[in-house]
């Protein structure tokens, strides 16, 4: 029996060789949701993805209105679905100025948050009717957004205050969930600190009733992946083997690939409301382990809240 998996962003990166890995389990069909065509068709070749193994679908989650449209275009090719991995992301540090989505939200945040929330209720449904049992919801976190960790501690830290931002309406000149100063890598991190409560929040409202798994995993220091694409040149040169030499983080696409595509797959994972890790100093052959979030991340009061408010700007309250 075939089971499907929708992964977005998978033209590159951890989402490209998360389908690699999930197909190579033989069981597995992927939806590549992304948002240019072209680049992903060829990345699925570069990654000699069978042909019938993969479907590709527009998916551009700086837009609500192509998030709506992506779930209608899913449900019309009549599969069940199984999996969905919240993987897309930007990451854009060297912004001077706040750029906005098609809804007039911060776009880093409307990407990696509010396009994801969006995602994931309306998917609740089909996720409800898998053939997997249980299916599983994904979504990648980072140890950049833990301050407890030797990774998370590098300013600027993520701060979600008390959601004043969302709560004001998130449009310009509202541009920070903390409604304080933009800086790109604030948002950047805040969004993967929502990406979490989110996963947790999901788990706390659906886990029991529906059955379907939510977690969430740190995969390493992917440091070769296009997410760094925006960064200086010296950094892209350096980060990488900062991380193999000096951190001993570094992870490979293709094995940070092949762990997700395990948390999506393997019974060993099957836990809902967690977080998995394989340790910041990788080592050959080590062994997943739940990894406690950080103070904010684990907040159950800012989940309920965050949900309340995310849920208003999507339009779904
Ligand atoms: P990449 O930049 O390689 O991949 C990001 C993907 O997101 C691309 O497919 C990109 O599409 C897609 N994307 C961006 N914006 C949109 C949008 N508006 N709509 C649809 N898709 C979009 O980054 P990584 O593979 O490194 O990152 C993937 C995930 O892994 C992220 O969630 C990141 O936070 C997480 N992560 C990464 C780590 C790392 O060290 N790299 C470490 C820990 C976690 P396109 O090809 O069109 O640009």
């Amino acid at each position: 029996r075939t089971l499907t998996a929708i992964i977005t962003g998978a033209s590159s990166g951890v989402g490209l060789q998360a389908a690699r890995a999930l197909v190579q389990k033989g069981n597995w069909h992927v939806i590549m949701a992304c948002r240019d065509l072209p680049k992903t068709e060829q990345a699925a070749r570069d990654v000699a993805l069978p042909p019938g193994s993969y479907t590709i679908l527009p998916l551009d989650l700086a837009s609500l209105n192509s998030v709506r449209q992506f779930v209608q275009l899913f449900r019309e090719t009549g599969r069940s679905l199984d999996a969905l991995v919240v993987n897309a992301a930007i990451y854009m540090p060297r912004l001077k100025a706040p750029l906005f989505s098609e809804d007039g939200y911060e776009l880093t945040v409307a990407t990696n948050h509010l396009g994801h929330f969006l995602l994931c209720n309306l998917m609740l449904e089909d996720l409800k009717h898998a053939t997997a049992s249980p299916p599983r919801l994904v979504v990648l976190g980072t140890v950049t957004h833990n301050p407890k960790e030797l990774g998370g501690k590098i300013p600027p830290q993520p701060d979600l205050g008390n959601l004043e931002g969302l709560a004001a309406g998130f449009k310009s000149p509202h541009v920070t969930i903390d409604d304080k100063k933009f800086e790109p890598v604030k948002a950047y991190k805040d969004s993967k600190v929502c990406n979490i409560l989110t996963m947790r929040e999901m788990h706390h409202r659906y886990h029991a009733e529906t059955g379907i798994i939510f977690n969430s995993l740190y995969p390493g220091c992917v440091a070769t992946t296009a997410l760094f694409r925006n960064h200086y040149p010296l950094f892209q040169y350096l980060f990488p083997r900062f991380q193999k030499y000096i951190t001993g983080g570094f992870v490979s696409e293709e094995l940070s690939g092949d762990r997700v595509a395990a948390v999506v797959a393997d019974p060993q994972y099957a836990q809902s409301g967690v977080y998995w890790s394989w340790g910041n100093r990788q080592k050959s052959g080590r062994e997943a382990f739940i990894q406690e979030v950080s103070d904010q991340a684990g907040d159950d009061a800012k989940a309920a809240r965050l949900w309340e408010l995310s849920a208003r700007l999507v339009g779904l309250a």
